[in-house]
């Protein structure tokens, strides 16, 4: 190498780390801005800058053999990308954010077996703690591939794919054992980088893993499984970091990694769970031979007369679920609650954990329809407020406002955290008909004496509410 050449490929490989060192900064600020509603658009905007200069970055670094394949694969990225990004409506977001972590995974997964092929064509050795990362690397990216792929198409409710858990008798046992084979294998591969055909035979057993540990989760528990499955996405990245020695893959998988595993520990709090109880519990099994059977009617109201006692209401609750992203109504309840307000009555949002399809679903709801931050107010702070209320809204939510989760040891949401509408001196239900929630159970909440059922599609429903109250 020529003085010149070495000095330039010292200066692009300069420009490459400062590029690196940046982006795992704007990385770190953007994770901080996601932790507040106010802060988090900005939060998204840094991701996207580091995100940006990372490609750059690994762009001009000296190791990139030719463009070609690179702009293929942007091309057909850009392809897959684009739908997926604009034609995807918000009730789908889980299983979007399923199948993003099963290409994620399928990347990290490929490029360990490429290294690793590569290494043994030319003959190299794997050094052993390089054979670690590469292990680990295809270990987790199969095993989430897999995973991943399950979770799409349970949420997406793929013919082949039964939504409800898959159980069968000693099938934690039958896991493990499968689990610990892989295990046996990274270590033997630790001890014996060449043994090609144990590595192949691990990374196959990996993708049977993925596929057994989600078959058996179901129900309410579909969240936690793909957030956690986001974590292992992570950590396969990380792990490809230190297989090809690239520091930014180190520090973007372990934030990856560790926020997704906080994501899941969050979650199974916030549905009462442990973590274990998540993973081998089998929740949302079917639910035919549980629950109390409810007595009584659910009794419906006029649109005129619910107009009447909201426009009279001082305090009132609107509480959303996933019927309200379903209809779309979020401009029209901020109508609503505009003629509550006009009249000097006071509204707030009452927001579940896990209302609706994804983390934050009602947030990002309310917040399309410019619903200002500090009226949304989350489970434990607003469930006080309820025995003072005067009518509670509910807009397409079921299981979240079951107080069979409270008190029905038998239901299969015993334990979940609810919103404590029954305690409200009013209520209102707006859904289209006797539909059953998410977990397919009958609500005694709409049996209530104190609720009136308002049915229809909820945009409609709320609309001509809207129109009664103006009249009032
Ligand atoms: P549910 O799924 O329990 O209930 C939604 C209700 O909305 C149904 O009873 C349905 O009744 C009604 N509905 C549907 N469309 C409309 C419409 N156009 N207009 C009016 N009503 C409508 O929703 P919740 O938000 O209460 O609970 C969420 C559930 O989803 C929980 O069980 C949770 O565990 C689970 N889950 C949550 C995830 C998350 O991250 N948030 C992810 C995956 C699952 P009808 O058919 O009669 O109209």
């Amino acid at each position: 190498m020529t003085g010149a050449t070495e000095g330039f490929s010292l200066a692009r490989e300069a420009v490459t780390l400062v590029t690196y060192l940046v982006a795992s900064v704007l990385f770190i600020l953007g994770l901080k801005g996601l932790t507040k509603a106010d802060t988090a658009r900005r939060g998204m905007q840094y991701a996207a800058v580091g995100m940006l200069l990372a490609i750059l970055g690994t762009l001009i670094k000296q190791e990139i053999v030719g463009y070609g394949w690179i702009a293929a694969g942007l091309v057909i990225g850009s392809i897959i990308g684009w739908p997926l990004g604009t034609q995807v409506p918000m009730t789908a977001m889980p299983q979007r954010v399923a199948i993003s972590h099963m290409f994620g995974a399928l990347a990290a997964t490929l490029v360990g077996v490429a290294e690793y092929h590569s290494h043994m064509l030319s003959g190299e050795t794997i050094a052993r703690p390089i054979m670690a990362a590469l292990g680990f690397e295809v270990l987790f990216g199969a095993l989430t591939v897999t995973g991943s792929f399950v979770a799409f198409g349970k949420l997406q409710e793929l013919k082949w794919v039964p939504g409800r858990p898959v159980t069968y008798k000693g099938q934690n046992l039958v896991n493990a054992l499968v689990f610990a084979s892989a295990v046996a294998m990274f270590l033997y591969l630790i001890w014996r980088p060449d043994a090609q055909t144990v590595f192949y035979a691990m990374v196959a057993v990996a993708l049977v893993i993925g596929a057994s540990l989600v078959l058996p989760i179901g129900g309410g528990d579909m969240p936690v499984v793909i957030s956690l499955l986001n974590s292992y996405a992570g950590l396969a990245a990380s792990a490809t970091g230190f297989a090809i020695d690239n520091s930014l893959l180190i520090i973007a998988g372990a934030l990856d990694g560790a926020s997704g595993f906080i994501l899941s520990i969050i979650m199974s709090k916030a549905m009462n769970r442990s973590f274990a109880n998540v993973l081998f519990g089998a929740f949302g099994a079917p639910v035919a031979q549980t629950g109390t059977a409810i007595q009584g009617e659910m009794k419906e109201i006029s649109v005129e007369d619910a107009a009447m006692q909201l426009a009279y209401a001082q305090r009132v609750i609107v509480v959303p679920g996933y019927g309200l992203a379903v209809a779309q109504a979020q401009q029209v309840v901020r109508e609503l609650a505009h003629e509550v307000e006009r009249r000097g009555g006071e509204v707030k949002y009452a927001i579940h954990p896990v209302a609706g399809r994804m983390p934050g679903h009602m947030n990002v709801l309310l917040a399309e329809a410019n619903i200002a931050y500090e009226k949304l107010q989350e489970m434990e702070e607003i469930n006080p407020d309820f025995p003072t209320t005067d009518v509670a809204v509910v807009i397409g939510a079921n299981d979240v406002v079951n107080p069979a989760a409270r008190k029905d040891k038998s239901s299969p949401i015993y334990g979940m955290p609810i919103l404590d509408v029954d305690r409200a001196k009013s209520i209102f239900v707006l859904k289209r008909g006797k539909g059953k929630g998410f977990a397919g159970i009958e609500n005694e909440l709409f049996f209530d004496d104190k609720t009136r059922m308002l049915y229809g599609d909820a945009k409609a429903t709320l609309s001509r509410l809207v129109s009664e109250m103006k009249q009032v």
